[in-house]
């Protein structure tokens, strides 16, 4: 981080600290680990409903998201609350793509907070936290 952003951020933090209750600053984010099984070509993601819950994000939009960024196709069984995925995949890319995604459309970069809501307004897709009101545009899934 260069020495402009690191000063950014504290900024942040400390305003962070002045307008937020202390709890929502440590608020951990503990992702399920995931329980993967290859059929042939294609990945079952099995806990995948949980991890969507965990996000608190619809499974459907994690689907979206993690499908567009592995650039294939797939589909989520609502019923079995399990994530087939056209490819094979191991733990560590799905992982890696799943704190993305923690980072882009759950957690507040004003606050860090993980109390947040993603909403749809017309073609803008916004990042809203509850703990300290910021909002965010993020990238459309
Ligand atoms: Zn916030």
């Amino acid at each position: 981080m260069e020495e402009s952003r690191i000063k950014d951020y504290m900024w942040l933090l400390e305003r962070a600290y002045m307008k937020v209750p202390p709890k929502a600053e440590s608020e951990d984010l503990t992702i399920p680990e995931l329980e993967l099984i290859r059929v042939g070509d294609q990945t079952i993601i099995r806990n995948f409903r949980e991890i969507a819950e965990k996000l608190k994000r619809e499974p459907g939009i994690l689907t979206r998201y993690l499908l567009r960024e592995l650039n294939t196709g797939g589909s989520y069984d609502e019923g079995s609350g399990q994530l087939r995925v056209n490819m094979k995949v191991s733990r560590k890319p799905i992982e890696q793509l799943l704190r993305k995604f923690e980072k882009t459309y759950v957690r507040c970069p004003t606050c860090n907070s993980i109390d947040t809501r993603l909403v749809k307004r017309e073609r803008t897709w916004i990042l809203i936290c509850e703990a300290c009101g910021a909002e965010q545009t993020v990238k459309p899934i």
